[in-house]
């Protein structure tokens, strides 16, 4: 169930940050580290700081985009200390996203995703998330350090794991009631904008009505039964545009 918890860095500048994150995660049972261009890696200081936890440094995964690390995931938290960023599900208190997230984790991959040391993450980068969350702090200086906004939420993860109410037993939900992917969710999106586009409603892609589309599946989110009845729908208006 753990294993199913992936950590994703993006374009991490300090690799000794890389170090004392997989610290953090390894005291919390976590080990799937996936990064995301960073500035520098391998490099000895990430080794240094790991402490112990050099394994998760060698076994980390290098990525160059964030859709690549995250696409087999059914839920995607991105951690950001600015409130409300995007309007995705937000969650407030990382004790409740780490419930969930470990409900997910029961079945399928999911993943936490934690941005730059100088700017966190872009809107782009958010927009492939399927929730934020913040960790409450002073309103005056709430920013954590990188490592340690991680090692906040993988105690939170490993707290819900331990709490878990079945304690460990987790009926097999049927793969059709469970959540889509972040890919096959995209690729929805894709559908839907080529339809739009070609039935004439949008004539040519918009950015706007894209994004409150992407907004509202976010909020409703749908399981993989519904999203393939979506898709059938579309084919279904395809087959008659074709026919004009
Ligand atoms: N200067 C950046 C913050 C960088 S801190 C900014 O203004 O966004 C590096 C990363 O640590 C952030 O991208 C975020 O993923 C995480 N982080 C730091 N403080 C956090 C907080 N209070 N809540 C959630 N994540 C936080």
């Amino acid at each position: 169930m753990l294993s199913n918890i992936r950590i994703v860095l993006v374009q991490t500048f300090h690799p000794g940050n890389i170090g004392a994150a997989v610290r953090a995660m390894k005291t919390m049972g976590l080990s799937d580290l996936v990064l995301v261009n960073p500035r520098q890696f391998p490099d000895p200081e990430a080794t240094r700081l790991a402490a112990g936890a050099e394994d998760l440094v060698e076994g980390a995964r290098v990525v160059d985009s964030l859709a690549a690390a995250v696409g087999d995931c059914v839920q995607v938290v991105g951690a950001s200390a600015r409130l409300r960023s995007l309007p995705l599900p937000h969650f407030d208190e990382p004790d409740a996203m780490a419930r969930e997230l470990v409900e997910h984790a029961a079945h399928d991959p999911v993943a936490l995703v934690f941005g730059r040391e100088r700017f966190g993450l872009t809107n782009d980068e958010i927009a492939l998330c399927s929730h934020q969350v913040s960790i409450p702090a002073n309103p005056d200086y709430g920013i954590l350090n990188l490592s340690q906004a991680v090692q906040v939420l993988a105690y939170e993860v490993f707290s819900a794991w331990r709490r878990r109410p079945d304690n460990g037993y987790c009926p097999t939900r049927p793969a059709q009631e469970r959540q889509p992917s972040r890919e096959q969710l995209a690729h929805f999106h894709d559908h839907l904008s080529q339809v739009m586009q070609r039935s004439g409603f949008i004539t040519q892609p918009h950015a706007r009505t894209e994004a409150h589309l992407h907004t509202l599946f976010a909020r409703a989110q749908p399981s993989r039964r519904e999203l393939s009845l979506l898709r059938g729908l579309l084919a279904s208006f395809e087959s008659h545009l074709s026919q004009d």
